[in-house]
C-alpha cells in the first residue's frame, strides 16, 4: 500500500515510494492500494488529496484499491475509519496496555524544554500511567480533556527489514506513547497499525525515515496479537549536493515535471533507478519490463542522487524552481542528467503518433505554430519529427519548431546590430557561406567541420567564430546549438538566411 498524508503535493520521495510499492504488487501479482492517511487534521491540505492522485495518474501507477477505486477493504482514507480505531483502542484499554493521559501540552511542553537542556532524548514520565480508575473517571467526569498512551516497557525491540537488515531499538528510549489524541483521531503510529491489518497488508514498503517508527508499530501489534507485515524501508534521495532534498534539490510537486514536458514513462523509468538496479544493468526499461524485473531484494541502503538541477552554489538559499519561467530554470537545470538522457531516448524512440499527441499541448502554446498547424499540420509534423532527435523534454519542441518556422530575420537588439557591423563577421559570413556551398553539409557533424573550415579561412576562432556566425544567419546573440539548427535547416536555407541577414554575397 502506499498511504499519503494530504498534507502537502506529490514529490518525487513519495513518487518513488508508490512506484515502489507499485512495482512490487505487479512483480508479485498483487493488489496495490492507496490509503489516505488524513488524521492529522491540522495539517491536512484541501488541495492535496487530489493533487496526489492526479500526479498517481500521470505517472500510470492505477490502484487496484483506494478512495477513487473502492474495494472490499474500505474506505480508504483514515478520518473515514474511526470505528475501527475506536475498536483496538478498547482493546488495548481492557488489557490494561493503554491509559487514559490528562497532561497538559503546557505541561509536557515544559517537559520536553528541560530534557533538551540537558542534552537527553524526551520521553514521556509516566505521570499517569498509575491512575486509579476512580481518578481517571472523577477526571473524565469533571470535563479534563485526555489522550490515550500506549505502554512501553523496558526492553529491545528489533525490526527485520529486507532492505535494511536486522535493526534494533531500545523501548526506553521509546516510553509511553500516544495512540489516540485529545481531539480522538488516532495518532500515525497506531492508525497504521490497525489499518495494515484490517486491510490484510502483507508488505510495508516505505521511506527509510519511517523505520524509527517501526519499533512503535510492532508493539503495537505484538500487544493486539496481530501478525506483523514485512518491512522495507527504501533509500533516502538527496540532491546533487548529496544533501536532504528541499525545493531547489527537486522537492517540487510531481507536476512540475509533467508541465516542463517529461513523459510519464521517462520519468517512471528513472524513478525506478533510484535506489534500485536491475541485476543486467539495462538502465532504459519499458513500464512492462519494470513490471516483470522489480525486485525489493535488490534495492539498496545507500541515499540515491536526484540530480535534475545542479547542485547548489556556495551561499545560495533554498528556493522554488517551479516558481520561476522557463527561461530563469534553464540556468538550474542539469543538462546532463540521467532524466534528461531518458527522456530524450523516450521523446526519439516512442512511436511517432503518440510522442506528438503529448507534444501537441506544447506546441499550442505558440500563436506562429498553432496557425502552422492550421494551415499545414503535415510539414509541422515532419519537421517534428525531424527534430524531435535534440528534445529533451517537450517543451524543447517549441524553440526548434520557431527557429525552423521562422520568416522574420529581424535583427535582435543592439549588440547584434554592432556585432554584424564588424569586419571579421562579414569575414566569417562570406567563408561560411563558400564552405557551405562547396561542402554542401548535412549532418551536424559536417556543419561543425564546416564552421572550423570558414574559422580557418578567416583567423577566427571561438567566440569570434561562433557569435558572428550565429548572429548572421539568426539575426540574434543566443539561440539554440547551430550545428543542430543547421542540420535541420539545410544548407541551402542557412545561406540564404546569412544572405538575407547580412547583405553579404558569397564570391
Ligand atoms: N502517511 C505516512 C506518510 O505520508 C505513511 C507512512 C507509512 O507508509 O506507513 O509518510
Amino acid at each position: 500500500r502506499f498511504a499519503p498524508s494530504p498534507t502537502g503535493y506529490l514529490h518525487v520521495g513519495g513518487a518513488r515510494t508508490a512506484l515502489f510499492n507499485y512495482l512490487f504488487a505487479k512483480s508479485q501479482g498483487g493488489t496495490f492500494i492507496i490509503r489516505v492517511e488524513d488524521t492529522d487534521i491540522e495539517r491536512n491540505k484541501a488541495e492535496s488529496e487530489k493533487m496526489i492522485l492526479e500526479s498517481l495518474q500521470w505517472l500510470g501507477m492505477h490502484a487496484d484499491e483506494g478512495p477513487a477505486e473502492g474495494g472490499s477493504y474500505g474506505p480508504y482514507r483514515q478520518s473515514e475509519r474511526l470505528d475501527v480505531y475506536r475498536k483496538y483502542v478498547d482493546r488495548l484499554l481492557e488489557k490494561k496496555l493503554a491509559y487514559p493521559c490528562f497532561c497538559t501540552s503546557a505541561e509536557l511542553e515544559s517537559k520536553q524544554e528541560k530534557s533538551k537542556k540537558m542534552g537527553l532524548p524526551h520521553v514521556y514520565d509516566g505521570k499517569c500511567r498509575g491512575l486509579s480508575d476512580k481518578e481517571i473517571a472523577d477526571r473524565k467526569a469533571a470535563g479534563d480533556e485526555f489522550a490515550i498512551r500506549f505502554k512501553v516497557d523496558p526492553g529491545e525491540v528489533s525490526v527485520d527489514d529486507i532492505v535494511q537488515g536486522r535493526v534494533k531499538f531500545d523501548s526506553r528510549l521509546i516510553g509511553d506513547f500516544i495512540i489516540v489524541k485529545s481531539n480522538g483521531f488516532p495518532s500515525y503510529n497506531f492508525a497504521v497499525v490497525c489499518d495494515d491489518h484490517e486491510m490484510e497488508i502483507t508488505h510495508v514498503i516505505r521511506g527509510v525515515g519511517h523505520l524509527s517508527n517501526t519499533p512503535r508499530q510492532i508493539l503495537i501489534h505484538q500487544a493486539l496479537d496481530l501478525p506483523l507485515p514485512a518491512y522495507a524501508h527504501i533509500s533516502e534521495i538527496v540532491g546533487a549536493d548529496r544533501k536532504k532534498m528541499s525545493k531547489r534539490r527537486g522537492a517540487t510537486s510531481i507536476l512540475f515535471f509533467r508541465d516542463l514536458g517529461y513523459l510519464s514513462d521517462a520519468f517512471t523509468n528513472y524513478m525506478a533507478l533510484l535506489g534500485w538496479y536491475p541485476d543486467d544493468g539495462v538502465e532504459y526499461m519499458s513500464r512492462a519490463e519494470l513490471e516483470a524485473k522489480f525486485e525489493l531484494e535488490r534495492c539498496s541502503k545507500s541515499p540515491s542522487m536526484f540530480d535534475f538541477f545542479k547542485p547548489l552554489k556556495e551561499g545560495e538559499d533554498d528556493f522554488d524552481p517551479a516558481a520561476l519561467s522557463r527561461t530563469e530554470l534553464q540556468k538550474y537545470i542539469n543538462n546532463k542528467s540521467k532524466l534528461n538522457w531518458l527522456n530524450n531516448r523516450y521523446i526519439r524512440e516512442v512511436d511517432f503518433e503518440t510522442v506528438w499527441k503529448l507534444a501537441l499541448p506544447y506546441i499550442r502554446q505558440d500563436r506562429q505554430l498553432v496557425n502552422i498547424l492550421k494551415s499545414d499540420e503535415e510539414q509541422l509534423r515532419r519537421a517534428f519529427d525531424s527534430v524531435r532527435v535534440y528534445l529533451d523534454t517537450l517543451a524543447d519542441a517549441v524553440p526548434y519548431l520557431t527557429e525552423l518556422f521562422k520568416t522574420d530575420l529581424k535583427v535582435d537588439g543592439d549588440e547584434a546590430t554592432a556585432l554584424l557591423k564588424e569586419e571579421n563577421t562579414r569575414t566569417v559570413a562570406r567563408n561560411f557561406m563558400q564552405v557551405l556551398a562547396a561542402a554542401k553539409p548535412g549532418t551536424p557533424e559536417q556543419f561543425s567541420e564546416a564552421m572550423k573550415e570558414a574559422g580557418k579561412l578567416s583567423e577566427a576562432k571561438g567566440k569570434h567564430l561562433f557569435m558572428p556566425i550565429r548572429v548572421a544567419s539568426t539575426g540574434s546573440m543566443q539561440g539554440l546549438e547551430l550545428p543542430m539548427l543547421f542540420s535541420i535547416l539545410g544548407h541551402e536555407t542557412v545561406i540564404q538566411r546569412i544572405r538575407a541577414i547580412t547583405g553579404v554575397e558569397a564570391e
